[in-house]
């Protein structure tokens, strides 16, 4: 036996030896938290021939961190369960060796979940060291030593075996999955974040060398540490969690309510510094298990009739549209168009231009979406109207040298450069093969194909006073003691337009948004700017015979001075309405609703969307009621009193929350004074303002308009914060979303 080599005993040895190791770099200063041995056949096959042990040691993988210092990525204590066929099959007693073959493949096949033929198989294996399972955590490894100890009288624990490794762990689940990323069976980036930073996140294998002594496996060993395992560094993001929190929220929402064929993505950019705040793609992943397709992915490969494989839904999960998908923008390009003409001196704000429903370009007839046409119109009305014909006429004029310069000075041409992986290339009209028509269909944002980061790029750089900026992920990369060794700086790659352009750009989004197409976008309380877009998805269309279409808004805040852009796309709608205006905007409006007062944004509310919108509710709690009655009324809320008291004991909803004119607070003086029944919450879904309002005083409810309620056109709710049927107390605000659904105000 003592010639044998005895796995299982060189494997406790090593691990004691570790153990000095742990304890020589702690005695050094040296943080090493989690060890790993790893090519275990590898020291095996060593320790027969040569007596000589070469064990590799890895350190955890860095964390990754949002932009708040948040933990996205981290690495946890995981196990892997091997067994060591050769000490089994070595054994002179054959019923004893069935017995433990067969009692070890039914104990890690009822523990480990794999089948019983595949767990016998491995004990038959003429191999030392046979992995059964990779990174499971500690309580099945505890079972495993439970079944071990179990069968002591077998002495299992000989034949199996379990080693500490890392498993990678993301906290937040499918948080900025397409971003992070996700890792392999050892540790390995093979996607997002993961994979661009892989050698920083990985930091560096140690080794240790072992010798036997000569006298035997008894004897003690000795050993040398070769190279110290060194742990690897940690990245903080610019991405900040809240943001990416509800992008993906109502990013996921409009996927889901508008049916979307292909996904949808968003980006939240610094217009002036190009860090990415939050970026999304969904339907995503959960990084936990990346090889697991979601519910909706798998219900489309288990469909009748699927024409799906498994891998290609993975990868479509694993896409992040914003870097690796290329569109046709449309009409959100009309920003880049008129910049070009505003900045050569070809057109103010006031320039005429006509609009005769069709016009001829080189023999090539192209229509207005306006039927009949928008008459005489000014560059701004233009944008307003997001007509086609007016920027056939305007790009004419830039002609095909300029357009070009411009497309490219707009970094259109190349790729951005920001930190992930699988960052597309665009397809477009180079100038010697830019015709009139070519000219002509790439004036409003046709014929040609780019990324959704190109694009934001672009308009933050038409926005931000022209700095074409660098997009960027990672803001800091630091090392074990979160000592900050590498940061970050804006790259400004060259400026596009002057500061006096740019703030004509800007002033023109934000007349989209109060008189033109991105009225759904409109945010109640802060001033900002968008542009609305659908496209065709042409080579699609082509192959199905069916019109397939990508809905998009991009929006600006707050206008003045910009300091977010942010992009939404939601691709194949199958909703109904496939506008970027009734698509995409509402989507701009939702992300921006919150994330400007999130950001210190205070809003300011005119009187007309104080009459329409929100009124600040007063904090009355132990005022006599007198005082709350008047508080409350001056506020432009009525109050009803709940029991016979002096003060007010509580109140509902909430100081500081917002109520639409004309609600009514629920005013408590009793202790225990009889609760107001809970009410059914309605459905809202459909309902105009006025309706909505009856609606919910006739339930007994407080309501809260957001959206776009102040424009002419049908105005109807398409969402609500709480859903019919629930049961919520009296008084309850429930938020209703609005949206305008005519097309003639969302067509673009
Ligand atoms: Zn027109």
């Amino acid at each position: 036996m003592a010639t044998k080599a005895n796995k299982k005993m060189l494997k406790s040895i090593l691990l004691i030896m570790l153990a000095f190791v742990i304890l020589f770099v702690s005695v050094t200063g040296y943080r090493l938290t989690t060890i790993m041995l790893i090519n275990g056949e590898k020291y095996q096959s060593l320790a027969s021939e040569q007596q000589l042990y070469d064990t590799l040691i890895t350190a955890p993988r860095g964390n990754i961190l949002d932009s708040k210092m948040n933990i996205l990525a981290t690495s946890d204590t995981a196990y892997t369960i091997y067994i060591i066929p050769n000490s089994i099959n070595n054994l002179q007693d054959e019923n004893k060796k069935t017995l433990i073959k067969t009692t070890i493949a039914k104990g890690i096949s009822e523990i480990l979940e794999i089948d019983f033929e595949t767990a016998l198989g491995y004990t038959e294996k003429k191999t030392s060291y046979v992995t059964v399972k990779k990174r499971v955590d500690k309580s099945v490894a505890d079972k495993i030593r439970q079944f071990t100890a179990d069968n002591k009288d077998l002495g299992i624990a000989r034949y199996i075996g379990i080693d500490e490794t890392t498993k990678r762990y993301y906290p937040n689940d499918s948080l900025a999955s397409v971003v992070l990323g996700f890792v392999g069976d050892d540790n390995q980036g093979l996607a997002g974040i993961e994979s661009y930073y892989d050698a920083q996140l990985t930091g560096v294998t140690g080794r240790v060398v072992a010798a036997k002594n000569a006298l035997g496996a008894d004897m003690p060993f000795s050993y040398q540490v070769v190279e110290e395992a060194k742990q690897g560094n940690s990245l903080v993001l610019t991405i900040d969690s809240y943001l990416q929190h509800i992008a993906e929220k109502y990013l996921e929402q409009a996927v889901e309510a508008n049916r979307a064929g292909d996904r949808g993505a968003c980006v939240i950019m610094d217009v002036n510094t190009g860090a990415i705040r939050a970026m999304a793609t969904k339907g995503d992943f959960n990084p936990n298990s990346p090889f697991t397709l979601s519910e909706a992915d798998q219900a489309l490969l288990d469909a009748e009739g699927s024409t799906y494989t498994k891998n290609e839904l993975l990868n479509k999960q694993w896409r992040n549209k914003t870097v690796s998908d290329t569109y046709e923008p449309g009409s959100v390009f009309k920003i880049v168009t008129g910049a070009m003409a505003l900045e050569e001196d070809l057109a103010t704000l006031d320039s005429s231009y006509n609009c005769a429903w069709s016009i001829v370009i080189a023999g090539q007839v192209y229509h207005c979406h306006k039927k009949g046409g928008h008459g005489t119109q000014t560059l701004k009305e233009a944008m307003v109207h997001s007509c086609n014909p007016a920027f056939i006429t305007i790009g004419q004029l830039v002609g095909t040298s300029k357009f070009s310069k411009y497309f490219e000075a707009f970094g259109l041409t190349k790729k951005t450069g920001i930190d992930l992986p699988g960052e597309s290339i665009s397809v477009y009209h180079s100038e010697k093969n830019m015709g009139p028509t070519e000219l002509a269909s790439s004036s409003f944002g046709q014929t040609f194909n780019i990324t959704p980061i190109q694009l934001i790029t672009a308009v933050s750089a038409a926005v931000n006073g022209g700095n074409l900026v660098k997009p960027y992920v990672v803001s800091q990369v630091l090392d074990y003691n979160n000592n900050v060794i590498k940061s970050t700086q804006t790259i400004v790659k060259r400026q596009v337009i002057s500061e006096e352009t740019s703030k004509k750009i800007r002033t023109m989004m934000q007349a989209v948004i109060e008189d033109g197409g991105a009225k759904n976008a409109y945010v109640a309380g802060f001033k900002t700017g968008a542009k609305t877009g659908t496209s065709e998805k042409v080579a699609q269309n082509n192959a199905s015979g069916e019109v397939k279409y990508i809905a998009s808004t991009v929006g600006i805040a707050p206008v003045d001075d910009p300091e977010l852009a942010v992009l939404v796309m939601i691709d194949e709608p199958n909703g109904g309405s496939y506008y970027g205006g009734a698509v995409a905007a509402p989507v701009v409006s939702e992300i921006l609703t919150e994330a400007l007062p999130y950001l210190g944004y205070e809003p300011q509310y005119t009187d007309k969307e104080l009459a329409q919108y929100a009124l600040n509710i007063p904090s009355v709690i132990n005022d006599d009621i007198a005082t709350a009655k008047n508080k409350i009324v001056a506020a432009g809320l009525k109050t009803r009193v709940i029991g016979n008291g002096e003060k007010v004991l509580r109140q509902l909803p909430l100081g500081g929350q917002s109520l639409a004119k004309g609600g009514t607070v629920i005013l408590y003086t009793e202790e225990g004074a009889t609760e107001e029944p809970n009410v059914t919450v309605p459905n809202f879904i459909g309902a105009t303002v006025s309706e909505a309002n009856n609606i919910a005083s006739a339930a007994g409810l407080n309501i809260e308009f957001t959206g776009n309620i102040s424009s002419n056109g049908y105005i109807t709710a398409y969402k609500q914060s709480i859903d019919p049927e629930t049961q919520v107390p009296t008084g309850t605000i429930v938020t209703v979303y609005f949206r305008d659904t005519s097309a003639a105000n969302v067509a673009d």
